[in-house]
């Protein structure tokens, strides 16, 4: 058995408040205001968290200096080992199996918390899996190489590819096997798709929207689309493959709507595909006063709320970047919308749409309302990762 975390002395810290039901019921998530006696150890060392009667609710691994300051891996007292993590792999690996066929070879294998190994996201790309951690808390608990070498055997992967978060100080490098190209192709739902692994957003691709792209393939016959905030072109490509009379992608990012083109060329696509490298809000304009409509309009924007502080200009923006867009789309048109901020949910998100609605003097039926994919589970006490909304509407 190899081993898949990094030891440590076993710190202890203890709860201020009593979170232990909580706990109980799967929540993951201590933070530094519930916590007393915090031990000044280096992130991700393992740590057995006392209730208020100091016996043990758990254990987990501590970063002290975050306000996330200590996640559960094991509850009562259960010592997490490196067993269990292999066991949890397994299990999150079986989870997905089900779904997962020769036309569906991507998937989100571990959505960290989601999947009781808190911090850990590994992205599956047909024979390349790429992993992250998020923080220095995971990144010092987990033992990359050790997984990496263990899926790559696992899952008969070609590599293993450790992706460092965006400002983290971390280190991209292969954990295990050989990555002959930064593009890797897989499929899903039978759409071929390149993404950039190394120069990606992310992990590369947004796993997240299989489901709702895979229902705009559907609803995309003889329409002319526009993909809003489109990356690299999941829905365009989604709509293309549905019967699109044609399909306009929009996204700031360059090697985004490149990599869009070389999507649509994968599926030997044969009806018009513009892909614009454009902000969304000066194409807008340009398009309203060009007099541009469209029959099916997908608008999916960067998360405006990254934190509950930010929440008051997020939903502005939102409301903004929808109203807009709605001008956009002709009579009876579709009109789908999404939102990837765990600050805002369903109903606020509704609402949103709503002002949205009226701003643009539209009115919308409510036709699907979607969220993030089977394979980003979430623990059901822990609402916060359930973040993805995605409402398909139709104009009346
Ligand atoms: N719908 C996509 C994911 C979108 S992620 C999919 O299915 O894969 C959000 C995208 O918004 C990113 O690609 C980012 O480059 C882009 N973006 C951020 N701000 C933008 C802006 N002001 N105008 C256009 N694109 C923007």
């Amino acid at each position: 058995m190899s081993y898949m975390i990094n030891k440590s002395k076993i710190a202890k810290v203890k709860l201020k408040r009593d979170l232990t039901k909580k706990i109980n019921q799967g929540n993951p998530w201590v933070f530094q205001d519930a916590l007393q006696d915090i031990p000044q150890v280096t992130p991700g060392t393992i740590c057995k968290l006392l209730d208020r009667k100091n016996k043990v609710a758990a254990f987990g691994y501590i970063y002290p200096e975050s306000q996330l300051t200590f996640r559960v891996l094991c509850i009562k007292d259960k010592v997490p080992n490196d067993e269990i993590i292999k066991q949890r792999l397994d299990l999150a690996y079986e989870a997905r199996m089900p779904l997962i066929s020769k036309d569906s070879n991507s998937y989100r294998l571990s959505n960290g918390e989601g999947d009781q190994l808190p911090g850990l996201v590994i992205d599956v790309f047909n024979k390349v899996a790429v992993l992250q951690l998020d923080g220095p808390g995971p990144f010092g608990f987990y033992d990359r190489f050790a997984i990496g070498k263990y899926l790559k055997e696992k899952l008969a992967l070609d590599c293993v590819y450790f992706k460092a978060r965006h400002n983290s100080g971390q280190t991209s490098e292969i954990l295990a096997g050989v990555l002959n190209s930064s593009q890797v192709e897989f499929l899903e739902y039978g759409a071929r798709f390149s993404c950039d692994v190394i120069d990606g957003q992310k992990t590369g691709f947004f796993l997240d929207q299989r489901e709702n792209r895979y229902l705009i393939r559907k609803y995309a016959k003889n329409l002319d689309v526009l993909n809003m905030f489109s990356y690299t072109g999941g829905f365009s490509i989604n709509a293309g493959l549905g019967g699109a009379k044609s399909v306009t992608s929009v996204d700031i990012a360059k090697p985004a709507t490149e990599n869009a083109k070389l999507n649509w060329e994968l599926n030997k696509l044969s009806q018009d595909h513009f892909a614009v490298a454009e902000n969304c809000f000066d194409f807008i304009e340009k398009s309203l006063k060009e007099e541009k409509k469209w029959d099916l309009i997908i608008v999916d924007p960067p998360s405006f709320a990254p934190s509950k502080k930010s929440l008051d200009k997020a939903i502005h923006s939102y409301e903004k970047i929808f109203s807009e867009s709605l001008r956009l789309c002709q009579e009876n048109g579709y009109f789908a919308a999404s939102s990837c901020s765990s600050h805002i949910d369903t109903e606020m998100f509704l609402e949103i749409c709503k002002n949205a609605m009226s701003k643009a003097r539209k009115r919308g039926k409510v036709l699907y309302i979607g969220a993030q994919g089977f394979d980003h589970a979430y623990p059901l006490a822990l609402t916060e990762m359930r973040y993805l909304k995605f409402v398909l509407f139709k104009l009346f």
